[in-house]
């Protein structure tokens, strides 16, 4: 994993960009160190509703490892198992990697994505749906649902419960 810079690359789309900010994420959003300081990368999330994005966040590779370390190793290894046998890597941004439908057919258009960056590079970039999404919350346990919780009262104050995405909104693979 240290050198990512083998790995065929597109500059970072405006769509993962922060919103927020109306540009390119610069900072983690937990310790707010410079992103591309980050030889090992750094994971962007956001997550649509309809057409608005209710929730984002940039995390560098230690904080992204930091935070899923702490997840019970049940709920790790349960998500682990589900994204293995479910999720097909590779399709991108525009199709659910889990139920493979196109996001312009999603019964309801809410839906996260997930990327992996390096520099101003994306790497890998993939699409979950929400009813998807859903699913795999079931497999975490309430110990790692909290540890999300407290991350995004801590990180995201105000911003109301059902808005929030589950913890596999992180890429952990
Ligand atoms: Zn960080
Ligand atoms: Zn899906």
């Amino acid at each position: 994993m240290d050198d990512l810079s083998h790995f065929p690359s597109e500059p970072i789309p405006e769509e993962f960009y922060s919103e927020y900010e109306e540009r390119p994420f610069l900072t983690c959003t937990r310790c707010g160190e410079t992103l591309s300081d980050f030889t090992e990368g750094f994971q962007i999330a956001k997550v649509f509703r309809r057409s608005e994005v209710v929730f984002e966040y940039a995390l560098c590779a230690p904080c992204h490892i930091g935070m899923i370390d702490e997840f019970s190793i049940e709920s790790r290894k349960a998500l682990e198992d589900y994204y293995k046998s479910n999720m097909t890597p590779g399709l991108g941004a525009q199709q659910c990697g889990i139920c493979l439908l196109e996001r312009e057919s999603l019964p309801v258009n809410e839906f996260s994505l997930g990327a992996a960056c390096l520099g101003s590079q994306m790497l890998e970039a993939f699409m979950i749906c929400s009813p998807c999404m859903e699913k795999s919350n079931l497999l975490v346990s309430k110990k790692t649902q909290g540890i999300w919780n407290d991350f995004i009262d801590n990180n995201f104050p105000g911003v109301p419960d059902n808005a929030m995405p589950c913890p596999t909104g992180i890429s952990i693979f």
